[in-house]
């Protein structure tokens, strides 16, 4: 167990693009709490927001797609037991991707954020995202999907608009196309990370347009933890087997592969933000400590490139996702 105090290094603040919001950098990630890799019990969860809230983790990201709504059910449970003014904590959620299918559709999405709000005993979100994009016709994206999330901005309901999804192209695809301001933030996913750096080739681009840059996904949704990643994990074998051995070669060494992958995630500042999935306390106190510990004294850069070594034949490899674009 990591033993994360209170009293210690305040976790950095971090602007997030043009919004005028400060996120801690590291950002908790809620599709844990929709049990996506494990089961969580519902008082396990209400303590894990807690702890990073403690903690200083003001950021907390979710979708109705997580869990099927469970994790935005259980987020919002955890928010309210914190019992603190809504403005300490900044809250995304997410439209367009549901258990059922996607809809990026006006009427969808314009429902869909009344659902979450509901769900998550909310009046406003900090951060509306369209979820998952490649899924759906970028051009409806452009046409439909964001000017209905602006009429929902206009309304208060949420401050502000993110594009979310796994391939870069389609964040200059869209930001190519809507007048600048419009989105504010895009959240990418494993992407930067020891195994896989990619995003760090748009971020010029991203910072002429002016959006805020949140990354998730810093352990590869768990290739890069020593238990794995789970059954319905997408990537191919050969990045599957050398992350099993880059955590191997941690654990012989004594080192946390975890702690190793968010202090490289967290290092590059244009990041406003590393959002990572946590499920229990632990999960919690290693990772904070892993910002504060950077934060403090570096990172142990040697193993950092011991690990890249092993992990350098499959360097940026990453996997389809979404449909052929017309
Ligand atoms: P991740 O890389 O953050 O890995 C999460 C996994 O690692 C979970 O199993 C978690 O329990 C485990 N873990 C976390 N800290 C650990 C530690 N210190 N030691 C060992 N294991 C640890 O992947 P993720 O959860 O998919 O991504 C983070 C968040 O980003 C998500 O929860 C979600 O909020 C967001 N996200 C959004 C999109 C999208 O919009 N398309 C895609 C991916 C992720």
């Amino acid at each position: 167990m990591a033993a994360a105090s209170t009293t210690a290094t305040p976790l950095e603040l971090r602007p997030l693009g043009n919004t005028g919001l400060k996120l801690s950098c590291v950002g908790f990630g809620a599709s844990p709490l929709g049990n996506v890799f494990k089961v969580i019990s519902e008082s396990d969860a209400i303590a894990t927001v807690r702890r990073a809230f403690t903690l200083g983790i003001n950021f907390f990201d979710t979708s109705p797609y997580y869990g099927g709504t469970l994790s935005e059910k259980v987020l919002g449970k955890a928010l309210k037991a914190l019992e603190v003014p809504r403005t300490e904590y900044i809250v995304s959620t997410k439209c367009g991707r549901y258990k059922e299918g996607f809809d990026f559709s006006a009427e969808r999405v314009t429902r869909s954020i009344d659902e979450s709000l509901e769900r998550l005993q909310l009046d406003y979100v900090d951060i509306l995202h369209c979820h998952d994009i490649e899924f759906g016709s970028l051009d409806q994206i452009v046409n439909e999907t964001i000017p209905a999330l602006i009429k929902l901005k206009k309304a208060g309901k949420t401050r502000f608009i993110g594009i979310t999804g796994l391939p870069l192209g389609i964040f200059s695809y869209v930001l190519d196309r809507v007048p600048p301001g419009t989105v504010d933030v895009i959240l990418s996913y494993c992407h930067y990370s020891i195994n896989d750096t990619t995003l760090e080739d748009i971020l010029p681009y991203l910072k002429t347009k002016g959006v805020g840059i949140i990354s998730a996904s810093p352990l590869a949704m768990g290739l890069l933890t020593e238990s794995g990643p789970p059954e319905w994990h997408p990537a191919p074998s050969e990045l599957k087997v050398a992350c099993k051995a880059a955590a191997a070669y941690c654990k012989d060494k004594g080192k946390s592969l975890p702690k190793l992958a968010m202090q490289y995630s967290l290092s590059n500042k244009s990041i406003s933000t590393v959002l990572v999935g946590m499920n229990s306390v632990d999960q919690v106190d290693e990772n904070v400590e892993a910002a504060t510990e950077l934060a403090t004294s570096g990172m142990d850069e040697k193993t950092v490139a011991e690990i890249q070594g092993i992990l350098e034949p499959v360097k940026n490899v990453s996997w389809a996702s979404g449909v052929q674009q017309s």
